[in-house]
């Protein structure tokens, strides 16, 4: 990529993330790191790129999009997540909120992240590849509403895709003192929804209403009609 293109998507990344900031969907010093230094441009389709910095989910190929930067930063804002943590994202899409959660979680951390449409999980792992992130992404083809038993538990699970309800597996793989935010409700709308799980207690938290595409194969849809 040309240095001048180069440089004009970092302005605009700057100019987003300060404007993110005081919109306030960024309000930690690790969320607005992470959000400088991930370059959205890569992770959506070429002829989309200058678009990159508007804040807006794009379409990324098989009906399925890449979610909006305030919701990538204010979901990633709900999780708390810290430095050496172990992350499930269910929903890879893109690999953009991979590559997010992989800057906050650094090298002594990982996270593992499911995508059931093989396309879009090759896409993914080759961009977060090419930019370094290879050996702290973990990218999975499969059904993420029965998570990922084999490095379970986490400390954090981030689900980018809708559900009507929490799925089971999911808290069953959420570590003690563990975090998760995922947007529960029906395919008209959700509602962001925080999950604590302390002294072997399930607390729920509604925050945010949102809108996302289907949690494929998660227990609910079905009574939805
Ligand atoms: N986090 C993504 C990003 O940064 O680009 C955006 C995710 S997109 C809104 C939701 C993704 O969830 C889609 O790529 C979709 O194919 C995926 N998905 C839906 N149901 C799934 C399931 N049961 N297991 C794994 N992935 C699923």
């Amino acid at each position: 990529m040309p240095s001048s293109l180069q440089a004009s998507y970092e302005e605009a990344r700057r100019r987003l993330v300060s404007e993110l900031k005081a919109r306030g969907y960024i309000r930690s010093q690790m969320v607005e790191m992470a959000m400088l230094t991930v370059p959205r441009e890569l992770f959506v389709p070429e002829d989309l790129r200058g678009k990159a910095y508007e804040d807006r989910p794009l379409p990324i190929g098989h009906g399925q999009t890449i979610s909006a930067p305030s919701i990538a930063a204010y979901m990633t804002e709900l999780l708390e997540l810290s430095e050496g943590m172990r992350v499930l994202e269910v929903g890879t899409g893109s690999g953009y909120s991979a590559a997010v959660l992989a800057t906050i979680a650094g090298e002594r951390g990982h996270v593992w992240t499911i995508e059931r449409v093989p396309e879009l999980a090759a896409r993914a792992e080759a961009i977060l590849k090419q930019l370094g992130y290879g050996d702290r992404v973990t990218v999975i083809v499969g059904d993420g509403s029965l998570g990922y038993r084999q490095a379970a538990p986490y400390d954090r699970i981030l689900v980018t895709a809708a559900s009507p309800r929490v799925p089971r597996p999911l808290v069953e793989q959420l570590a003690e003192n563990g975090v998760m935010v995922i947007p529960v409700g029906g395919k008209e709308g959700q509602v962001l929804t925080v999950i604590k799980k302390e002294g072997g207690q399930v607390y729920e938290k509604a925050d945010l209403e949102v809108i996302f595409v289907p949690l494929v194969g998660a227990e609910g849809w079905q009574d939805q009609g």
